[in-house]
């Protein structure tokens, strides 16, 4: 039998892989999946009506990559492809993205033509940004900040106003504890081992980029020919989860909510025993752990306080999702993706996403502020009442937006310790985790934002590459 623990998008596409690998193997795989809460899904949840919906968690999927592209074969074989709602290059939310800098609110360049203009905030035209690297010496390191990094290579405001509050929109993080391995993995390595992101750049520009040996559905072709910026699913994000969850029950999939499990016991490589709260004990041959990495560390700690250790170091922050709904036919904002704050303005709030202009079917405007993150409690206290982020969230818009009007619909949602921090190192730390786990021959994989990545592609693409690289479905007896 093999176990999965923890229900988030994590967890259901292991599910989903172990399936698949099932199927073309042959094998008779006996499979159970253990959540603690009362629903499947994780941090995707969203509250539909017929005038509005809220995402209290993630809202949008980028369609681009290998990771993008083996999301969207996913989607299409799960029958979702009508569901999508994509977001082309002309559409205002591919165009404006903004940043509110010195009061003001100002859109990224984002065509060719703008790296040659000066905009606001930038005292220069972006093009300056690649003669600074070209001129800049280089330093040999194995890791570094995002921030440092970006900084040295393309100058501070850069790093302020460009890279800062796009790590603040991915992972609510500061930029200045953030490995520049993150984002920047190729860019790191170029200046690494050419001295620079323009010298690297010219010596790869002849290898052709490709999505490896991945098959393309008809879906993410479509997207790769009609250019999509993102999408977003028809109805709300949580159609996606709900769908993954009803295609493990339909094969067979033994999905236990209410189910947390208080301890792991590893037995030897290839029996694991799992306690759960109900005071039952269920053993595996294998456990796939999708659950955040500060979980894990707890129900192994008893007997591998190394390992334990290690995922301790894993920080997470939490996040504070205001969404708004304004019941009017008036246009209360510009058509436009939304924007962000940079943490060096000081501003209580993240940003601000325009959910109306990005998400179908939505009666008025519909907004989502986000607070918190790396500052939640040094500007929010460990435990703000939510009338009180509220009250922050509308001050913040009533000054930034102009909006006038009282929301007709709110919620507030505080998601502790929700986004894993991928500071400095850590990328050789989850090496390090991982080979912890082979040397003492553990039967347990690991998947989910904590390792390989945080954004929705990622945690499917880990999912799928650890079900690929893990022996396990061979353990169970072929038919
Ligand atoms: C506010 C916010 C906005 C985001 N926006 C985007 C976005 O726009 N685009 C994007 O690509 N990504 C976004 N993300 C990231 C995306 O949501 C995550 O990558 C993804 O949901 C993580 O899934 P997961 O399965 O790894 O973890 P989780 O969703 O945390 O799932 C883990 C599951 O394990 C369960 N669990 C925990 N402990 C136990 C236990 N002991 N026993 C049993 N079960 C347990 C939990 O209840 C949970 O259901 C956002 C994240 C947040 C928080």
């Amino acid at each position: 039998m093999t176990a999965i623990l923890g229900g988030g998008l994590g967890g259901l596409s292991t599910g989903y892989y172990l399936l698949k690998n099932n199927i073309n193997n042959n094998s008779n795989l006996k499979l159970f999946l253990l959540e603690a809460t009362n629903y499947c899904g994780g941090w995707i949840k969203t509250i539909r009506t017929k005038d509005y919906l809220f995402e209290q968690g993630p809202r949008t999927i980028r369609p681009k990559g290998t990771t993008g592209l083996n999301t969207l074969n996913m989607i299409q074989d799960l029958g979702l492809s009508e569901h999508i709602a994509p977001i082309k290059p002309d559409h205002p939310a591919a165009k404006n993205r903004m940043i509110y800098v010195r009061n003001n609110l100002h859109i990224l360049p984002s065509s060719l033509i703008s790296v040659f203009q000066k905009n606001q905030p930038f005292s220069k035209p972006l093009i300056y940004a690649l003669f600074n690297d070209i001129k800049s010496p280089y330093k040999e390191m194995e890791d570094d900040s995002i921030y440092n990094f970006v900084e040295r290579r393309f100058g501070k405001e850069i790093a302020d106003y460009a890279i800062s509050p796009m790590i603040c929109g991915i992972c609510a993080g500061d930029a200045k504890q953030i490995s520049v391995k993150f984002l920047m993995k190729t860019l790191f390595e170029w200046e690494q081992n050419h001295g620079g992101v323009v010298k690297g750049l010219m010596k790869s520009m002849f290898n052709s980029k490709s999505a490896g040996d991945l098959e393309l559905s008809e879906l993410a072709k479509r997207a790769q020919e009609e250019k999509w910026n993102v999408y977003t699913i028809k109805g709300g994000l949580e159609t996606f989860p709900d769908t993954l969850h009803n295609y493990l029950v339909e094969n067979n999939v033994t999905v236990k909510l209410n189910s947390q499990v208080e301890e792991i016991e590893f037995v030897d490589s290839s029996s694991v025993a799992l306690k759960n709260n109900n005071g039952i004990t269920l053993t595996a041959n294998h456990v796939y752990a999708s659950i955040p990495a500060y979980s894990l560390a707890k129900l192994v700690e008893k007997q591998h306080p190394v390992l334990a250790e290690s995922l301790y170091e894993i920080p997470f922050v939490t996040v504070a999702i205001v969404n708004l709904y304004f019941d009017t036919t008036e246009n209360l904002i510009k058509p436009a993706f939304g924007f962000l704050v940079p943490p060096i303005e000081n501003c209580p709030i993240l940003g601000v996403v325009f959910d109306s202009c990005c998400i179908p079917d939505q009666n008025g405007t519909v907004l989502t502020v986000m607070l918190g993150g790396k500052w939640f409690e040094e500007k929010f206290g460990a435990n703000p009442p939510e009338n009180m982020l509220m009250e922050i969230a509308l001050a913040e818009i009533r000054k930034i937006l102009k909006i006038k009007e009282s929301p007709t619909a709110s919620n507030v949602n505080i998601l502790k310790k929700c986004i894993p921090q991928y500071v400095i190192g850590h990328y050789e730390r989850v090496d390090r985790i991982r080979e912890y786990i082979q040397v003492n021959n553990l039967p347990i994989s690991l998947v989910g934002c904590s390792y390989d990545g945080v954004g929705i592609n990622d945690v499917i693409f880990s999912a799928k590459t650890q079900v690929e690289d893990s022996p396990c479905v061979f353990h169970d007896k072929p038919t």
